[in-house]
């Protein structure tokens, strides 16, 4: 494993670096952002940034039920935070954010529930082109883990979760999108979460801690603006063989896990259409949804 980075020398935090409660040194900078989404699919979204709050997501979520938003493309709603006090990953599981940034998109799409399949692939694909956009060889680096985990050599740079939210307006579903993405490489919580992560600095040469979170965060916003209308032209097809194309599985013994126990293994043969993994088994092609089972290589 590389050595794990110095957190006395560490960009990202704030001067109590040692204060989980402390937010970071670097601010997103509202005009660099405005630029950034300029002539774009996003440049209409809403962009409102906090120093603190409980889960952007829980926010969005709460606007989505209350705000008569009437679904236009304008009404994309993104929320960042500086601090999260409750981020959320998948069952409920915490979201450490004080390594990186913490941020939720709520999106209007105007598809029937049974459309949504393969919505938090698109997202986790979107994240790590998004990535790319900014370096092509970060972009090399980043794998895809089923559903929407991001990695870096098997070391967890992002988590994605997705919640879908019935809008006021018959026939259009929110979907909140709740990203965190670490920054930096942080060694007190890799040792408090006891698995080690990733950050995108050790893949950006030059990393700025003070430009680069707002670099990141426009492009991953330009990325998920493209990636929405191509969902609501085609859904996740397209998308398919790209994100195969990145999945830190592919052809690797794997191992499919609920609650820790055991529910399926074989070999990692990438996603179908609908984003549902192909796992080849000793009894044949199984199609897995990401529901609520976990993703584990066989050597984990
Ligand atoms: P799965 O394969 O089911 O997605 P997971 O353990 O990666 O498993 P998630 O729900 O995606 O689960 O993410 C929550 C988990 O992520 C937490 O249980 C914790 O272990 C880990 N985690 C929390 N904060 C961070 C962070 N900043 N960076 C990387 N991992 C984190």
């Amino acid at each position: 494993m590389p050595a794990v980075p110095d957190r006395s020398d560490d960009p990202v935090h704030g001067a109590r670096a040692d204060d989980a409660a402390a937010l970071p040194s670097w601010r997103i900078d509202a005009g660099a952002l405005r630029a950034a989404l300029a002539g774009g699919l996003a440049q209409d979204w809403t962009v409102d940034v906090v120093d603190e709050t409980g889960s952007t997501s829980a926010d969005l979520t709460q606007a989505c039920r209350t705000a008569a938003w009437r679904g236009a493309r304008d009404a994309v709603r993104v929320r960042v935070a500086y601090r999260q006090t409750a981020g959320r990953g998948r069952q409920g599981r915490p979201w450490q954010g004080q390594a990186g940034l913490t941020f939720s998109v709520a999106m209007p799409l105007p598809l029937a529930p049974a459309r949504l399949s393969g919505l938090s692939l698109a997202v986790g694909l979107s994240v790590a082109e998004a990535l790319e956009d900014l370096d092509p060889a970060l972009g090399r680096r980043v794998g895809l883990k089923w559903p929407n985990d991001l990695q870096i050599d098997g070391r967890k740079l992002a988590g994605i979760l997705i919640e879908s939210v019935p809008g006021s307006v018959p026939g259009v579903i929110w979907a909140v999108i709740g990203i965190g993405l670490n920054l930096v490489r942080d060694a007190r919580m890799e040792a408090a979460l006891g698995r080690p992560l990733a950050g995108v600095s050790e893949g950006l040469p030059g990393f700025d801690a003070a430009r680069d979170p707002t670099r990141i965060l426009g492009a991953v916003l330009n990325r998920l603006a493209a990636m929405r209308m191509e969902f609501l032209a085609e859904g996740f097809a397209p998308m398919a063989p790209r994100w195969s194309a990145r999945d830190a599985f592919r052809d690797e013994p794997v191992r499919l896990l609920h609650d820790g126990a055991l529910q399926a293994e074989g070999l990692a043969r990438g996603v179908d259409a609908d984003g549902h993994l192909l796992l080849e088994t000793a009894t044949g092609l199984q199609r897995i949804a990401s529901g609520e089972v976990s993703l584990r290589g066989a050597a984990a």
